[in-house]
């Protein structure tokens, strides 16, 4: 919905398409303001975002350093109490062994303990590079390549993990992912300059000469795995890394799998990740031609770039262990200057929220806010279910369907948390703080392989409790509303209905709108993704609505009176936003009650930006602009006319014959 962090993946389903994608923070700011502004003048009519939001606006001032200002969606309150959390846990006494709050406690005290600087590489970790960079034969290496992956919790050669199978129900699979980067090199890069081959060649020799291998060598070999790399683009569709991954996604029986990967014993391989080959029958396979060409590189003659290719991935996965101990690798480590009580807090919430979730839910979440939520999502899913049954320009058979997948449409909330099996942590090793942390991945991984046993859990959680987040997630058709987004200040459980569903109402209307939007419309009301479920005839509608509310975007809403909105790119969650306000818009039954739920949606997308940034988001980001989010979408809005009166001539009207809608 609004802005998505880095989803933390452990011990959560990290493999599920989320129905919105990364946003960076975004604001308004006028570029002709050069004078100090007057916003009492301001009109609700003419510039509503500004009417509501031009005194804070006005006020905000930019911390150094900081590029938003008054952002309604600062978390910074939100982080402070999850780390006073954990320092209470910490300081804290009587747990049972392997529970959220002993692991916290022993993550906390030993990282404050560990030397980073000068504990040099675990014992472990230096064995395991040499042990890989001894291997002597392609078959030897992958099998320990394969092991690795499961046991360290990192990609492996194959780029072969558990996933979702999106052609079958709630059902996960065995996926030969494609490949995006080596190191730090973005593959799709590659397309407009060789800047990244050097970069992996740099890399890649740094990490050999950790190991000991002189600089003329590993400077050869990873010029090698640079050109598997160039070899690993050049078989790729460009578009495969545009797409998103239900695109992408085929289903191949093994046989066919077999015909390509001729270099590899698929079910040694599998085995040595620690499944069962009896889920080896099928397989998801994201670039076949790219499987293809990965296959080709699996000789003897290319055995030191690959081998060079999994130590690097696993140095840099477990950076911070390594980075100080091998003086090669010097240039990548980063001192901090916080207080190691600080960075250890900062270290659990990024590397093991799943085990703080439990605790935040429990100390910030109560059964009653849970219920006002779910009485608010009941109260928008029947607005849809009135927009949609009132839908006449869709063929009765496409809008029975997209009734039932509303209906089948599941909400998870911060109660659908669970807390850990402590029969699977209560043997850890708590003495040190490597060895817990790469205990704490391997049960990660293990838990996403387990996926393969049984449908994948319609309520399991991708996001963190803490993150000001929502999602939906299409092939297990589900809601997601964060603990963080649903309490106190975005949703107020004593506060008025009307100004709550104009903050958070507007967003279980945008992420319900996520179900119909141009890309999920096409998983079925099971979520399988499936675009023959549509009739031809919606989809051509469809299409010609699609057309005219890219035009509405790109021909009404510039910023700095230059940079026009991408309408392509951004009409998913333009269209979840429409969707999301016309579902609203039906409940307020005054005008009083619809101007609370206005103003409250136009304040929860205050902040200002600075200029940069917001035009680094009209190219990259697929949400729009804050100010666009509120104006846009009320400048088509009919209530909204209603409401204020908006006339002709006034700064938010738009003529009625340019104006779109989600469902009218
Ligand atoms: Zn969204």
């Amino acid at each position: 919905m609004k802005r998505v962090r880095g989803l933390a993946s452990f011990l959560a389903v990290a493999f599920i398409l989320s129905g919105c994608s990364g946003s960076a923070d975004v604001v308004m700011t006028d570029p002709v303001e050069t004078e100090p502004s007057q916003p009492e003048q301001v009109r609700p009519q003419d510039d509503f975002y500004r009417y509501v939001n031009g005194d804070t606006l006005a006020d905000a001032e930019f911390v150094y350093g900081e590029t938003t200002a008054a952002d309604a969606l600062d978390d910074t309150e939100v982080l402070e109490a999850v780390d006073d959390m954990i320092t209470e846990v910490a300081e804290g006494s009587g747990y049972a062994v392997g529970t959220e709050e002993y692991i916290i406690q022993n993550l906390f005290n030993l990282y404050v303990d560990y030397d980073f600087q000068n504990a040099g590489v675990p014992e472990e970790l230096d064995q395991l590079f040499h042990e890989i960079d001894d291997a002597q034969t392609v078959e030897e290496f992958l099998l320990l390549d394969a092991a690795i992956s499961s046991e360290y919790d990192v990609p492996n050669t194959l780029n072969l993990a558990v996933g979702l199978n999106y052609q079958g129900q709630y059902d996960a699979i065995l996926s030969f992912n494609l490949i995006t980067d080596v190191f730090h090199s973005d593959l799709s890069a590659l397309g407009e300059s060789y800047d990244p081959l050097d970069s992996i060649r740099d890399d890649g020799s740094l990490y050999l000469q950790a190991i000991g291998h002189e600089e003329d060598e590993a400077d050869e070999i990873a010029t090698a795995l640079a050109y598997d790399a160039l070899d690993l683009y050049n078989a790729t569709d460009p578009a495969l890394f545009e797409n998103s991954d239900n695109e992408n996604f085929n289903l191949y029986t093994a046989d066919q799998v077999d015909e390509i990967l001729t270099n590899v014993d698929l079910d040694a391989y599998i085995t040595a990740m620690g499944i069962d080959t009896e889920y080896a029958d099928e397989f998801g396979v994201y670039a076949p031609s790219q499987l293809q060409a990965l296959n080709d590189m699996l000789t003897e003659e290319n055995l030191p770039a690959l081998k060079a290719w999994t130590i690097g991935r696993l140095m840099a996965e477990y950076g911070s262990f390594v980075n100080f101990g091998y003086e090669s690798l010097h240039q990548f480590a980063s001192v901090s200057y916080k207080p190691p009580e600080e960075d250890a807090c900062i270290a659990i919430r990024k590397n093991f929220g799943v085990l703080v979730d439990p605790l935040y839910v429990e100390n910030f979440y109560s059964e009653r806010n849970d219920e006002a939520l779910r009485d608010m999502c009941e109260d928008i899913r029947e607005q849809y279910r009135i927009l949609i049954t009132q839908a006449d320009w869709l063929t009765e058979g496409t809008r029975d369907g997209l009734l039932d997948k509303l209906d089948n449409m599941l909400v998870v909330t911060g109660m659908d948390v669970q807390r850990l099996d402590t029969s699977l942590t209560s043997d850890f090793d708590y003495t040190n703080y490597f060895t817990l942390f790469r205990s704490l991945r391997t049960l990660n991984r293990s838990q996403i392989n387990s996926q393969l046993t049984g449908p994948v859990d319609r309520r399991s959680i991708e996001m963190r409790m803490y993150e000001v987040n929502a999602c939906y997630i299409p092939s297990l058709n589900t809601i997601t509303i964060t603990v963080a987004s649903a309490i106190d200040p975005v949703f107020d459980v004593d506060g008025d209905y009307y100004a709550n569903l104009g903050s958070l109402g507007a967003t279980i209307g945008h992420e319900m709108g996520h179900a119909f939007d141009s890309n999920c419309i096409l998983y079925d009301s099971n979520g399988v993704y499936n675009p023959s479920w549509i009739a031809p005839e919606d989809i051509e509608v469809l299409e010609e609505r699609n057309e005219q509310a890219v035009r509405y975007f790109e021909d009404n809403f510039v910023i700095f009176g230059i940079y026009h909105v991408d309408g392509e790119m951004t009409l998913g969650e333009n269209y979840a936003d429409l969707g999301g306000l016309e579902s609203i818009v039906g409940i307020p039954e005054t005008n009083e009650q619809r101007q609370i739920m206005f103003e409250a949606y136009a304040r929860s997308w205050c902040a200002k930006i600075v200029d940069e940034v917001l035009i680094g988001q009209i190219a990259n980001d697929v949400h729009s602009p804050y100010w666009i989010r509120v104006n846009a979408m009320l400048s088509t809005l009919e209530e909204f006319y209603e409401t204020y009166d908006v006339q002709e001539g006034d700064g938010m009207y738009i003529a009625p014959e340019n104006r779109i809608s989600r469902w009218y």
